[in-house]
Order: C-alpha cells, then structure tokens, then sequence
C-alpha cells in the first residue's frame, strides 16, 4: 500500500516556523516521534515548556500543513517539552530519598526554574508493571492503592495503560475529568482515591499507532497538569510489556520503585524477569514482585489446585534478589468485583483475599516509607 513517506511529512513541516526563531521547525529539529501509518500521522513538535499554552497556533499549523500532504487521512499533533528543557522534563528517578523526602525536591534542585513541576505535592509514585497483558496487573493495582489508602495513606492512582486504560470501570467512576482554569485537570475520585486514566485523554477509538508517541506526552500532562494535590503514593498501572514505550515511562516519571505482576507460569515468569531487568535498567528499585492468579480454590468444596503451578515467583524472585511480596488466588470474587467497579479489597475488606492484599501494601508502605529500598541514581535522558 503506498501513501506518504516520513520525507513527505518532514517536507511539508518544513514550511511550518517558530514564531520565535522564524526558523522551520524542523531545521531547529523540533519534530520527534514522527509516525506515518497508512496515511495516519502522528508526530510531536518539543518546546519549551514555558511556551507551552502560547504554541497552540504552532501545533494547529502544523497539523494542517501535514494534512495537506497527498494521502494523509488524519493527523495528530502535540506539544511536548522538549528534553532539558526544565525539570520534571527529563525522567529523573528520586527515588529513595530516605525517609519520603518528597521526590520533586531533588527534581527541582536539578532543573533551573519553569514549567509545574511533576507532581509536587506526592511524596512517592510507584509503578505496578507486568512483563505481558492479561496477567491481573490493573486488578492488582486498584487493589494495592485501595489497600494503601486502607493503611491510612493518601493515594492516588494513575492510569498509565495506553492498551486498555482500566482503572475507570474498576474504580467505578464514570464522567470526565473537570477543569476549572482550563489548564490544571481535577482527577476523578471514588473510594477516596484520586485517578487520572489515559482513557480520559486518549480517545478509545484512537488507532494504536498514535498511542505509543502521544503517551510520552499525555504521560507528563497527567502528572504535571493534574491536581494531585499532596498524596503519600501514587501508583502507576504501567502498560503491560517492556517495549520501548515501557521503558521511555519509566524514565519519565520520578519513580520510588516497581512491583511486578507475575502469574505463576513460567512464561509469565520469563517475562515477569524482563519487566525486572528494564526497571533495573534505568536504575528503578524493584520493590518486589506479586504471585497472582498463583491457586484455585474451588468455591464448592473448597478443593485448592495450583491451575498454573505454584510457587514459581518466589522461587524466582529469590533467585532474582528481589523481595516476594505475596500472592493472590485465582478467584471468581475477586474478578467479579474489580470487573464492576467495586474492588474486593473495599467492598469485602474482611474476606482472606483483601487480607492478602493489605499484607503486600504493608510490605509497600514500609518499603516506602522506612527507606528500606535503595536510592536510585538520577537518570538524565540525553
Ligand atoms: P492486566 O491489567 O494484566 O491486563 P487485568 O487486571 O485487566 O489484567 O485482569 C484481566 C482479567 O483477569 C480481569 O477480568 C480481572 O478481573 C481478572 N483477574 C485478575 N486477577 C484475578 C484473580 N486473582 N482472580 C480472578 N480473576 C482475576
């Protein structure tokens, strides 16, 4: 199938410029994340954070520029701070600043002055991840933040799954998120939870291909122009896998540390082990991983089966060096619930499921909050 090239696009762009240079906004390499897919185009145009609001006409401008290139059918266009730019921009991990220290002083220290910085009011983000879909990471993760939220902390949850934002349907919010000044979004709440979902800002309709570079961007947006307000964690429902858009995520934002989402098979594992390795990567302490789905336990006659093997995450953990946090049955109650927006975990706290659930926050809190994790090195993105 033939349709336009990069080339085409990058011509066209040519043409758009700087209102403050006057030069092309390619030539100042502006351009980045471009996608061409069938016609579709994508692409984001970097600048300085603090002309952030006044570059709307430049982004508009650039849109339609590449609209009229021969075949294109549709075009997406964002602005994102550039790299370097100011803090906050680059991705860089403070975390385990001792004792809570809130992560945005060291990011502000770095960073010159600018643009809201990301999140200054939570003192830890932390991202729930899995090596591959399906594995129960967003059930997990509602239930981990309720679970915090239980132990007295304040919590918050951001929606960071670009495949299939989740966190709406299981925390039972409906609706869209409000701005008053047209800049600074509230999150939604319910439970006591304050949520933020890529489902709010990505269309549902959007084709696949733009989610990966709109991410990178929307990802910053909904950390920077969210009312977090003070929060003790926010947890990250990270997309699932350890691509490149994975990775740039974990750069991106500040992260405490990272709970990995395994089931017991051994596929999972291996990819559970990647999920490992790309946090260790860019220097994020993995704050342990979770056994889910790890037993059955038939709700008739009580008989236990290990449907995917049992054990193998811990095993695997130990081997790994990283902590076992605990593991959460197979169980129909706690599908039903998370699947209708009235997570176990709230809706029945007595029942041995959410206990398992308030066991591993404890273990999350205190890993948290007595800096028992080590201090991860600054990244700076080049
Ligand atoms: P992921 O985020 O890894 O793609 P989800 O959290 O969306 O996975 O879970 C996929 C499905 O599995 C959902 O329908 C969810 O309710 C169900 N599920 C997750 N964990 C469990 C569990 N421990 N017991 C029963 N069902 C579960």
């Amino acid at each position: 199938m033939s349709g336009p090239s990069e080339n085409d696009i990058l011509e066209a762009l040519e043409q758009v410029r700087d209102p403050d240079s006057g030069e092309s906004i390619v030539q100042r390499g502006m351009i980045s994340g471009l996608v061409v897919k069938d016609g579709n185009v994508g692409f984001s145009i970097e600048v300085d954070p603090a002309r952030g609001p006044e570059l709307e006409p430049l982004r508009q401008e650039a849109e339609q520029a590449a609209e009229k290139v021969k075949g294109v059918l549709s075009v997406s266009a964002i602005l994102t701070a550039h790299r370097g730019a100011g803090q906050g921009e680059g991705g860089q991990s403070s975390a385990g600043q001792g004792q809570g220290a809130p992560q945005q002083q060291a990011a502000g220290q770095q960073g010159g002055q600018q643009a809201r910085q990301l999140a200054p009011g939570v003192k830890h983000i932390i991202a729930v991840a899995s090596g591959k879909g399906g594995v129960g990471k967003s059930t997990v993760a509602t239930n981990l933040v309720l679970s915090l939220s239980l132990l007295g902390l304040k919590c918050g949850i951001l929606d960071a799954d670009i495949y299939g934002p989740s966190q709406p349907r299981m925390l039972g919010i409906t609706g869209r998120p409000q701005s008053e000044d047209g800049k600074i979004l509230k999150p939604m709440q319910n439970y006591g939870i304050s949520c933020m979902s890529m489902g709010f800002l990505v269309a549902e309709d959007a084709p696949m291909i733009w989610r990966g570079p709109m991410v990178q961007s929307a990802l910053q947006q909904m950390l920077r122009d969210v009312e977090w307000g003070d929060l003790d964690v926010l947890v990250v429902d990270m997309p699932p896998g350890t691509g490149d858009a994975q990775l740039t995520m974990a750069q991106q934002v500040p992260l405490s540390g990272a709970v990995i989402v395994s089931t017991p098979q051994d596929i999972a594992l291996l990819d559970a082990r990647k999920g490992l390795n790309m946090f260790r990567k860019v220097d994020v302490p993995v704050l342990g991983i979770i056994e889910n789905m790890s037993l059955f336990v038939c709700p008739n006659c009580g008989h236990e089966s290990h449907v995917f093997g049992h054990g193998g995450a811990k095993t695997e953990a130990e081997r790994l060096g990283c902590d076992f946090l605990g593991e959460i049955p197979l169980n129909i109650d706690i599908r039903e619930t998370s699947d209708s927006g009235r997570p176990i975990t709230i809706s029945n706290p007595d029942s041995p499921h959410s206990k398992a659930f308030a066991e591993i926050a404890g273990k999350v809190r205190d890993k948290l909050f007595q800096g028992t994790q080590k201090a991860a090195p600054k990244i700076v993105m080049e």
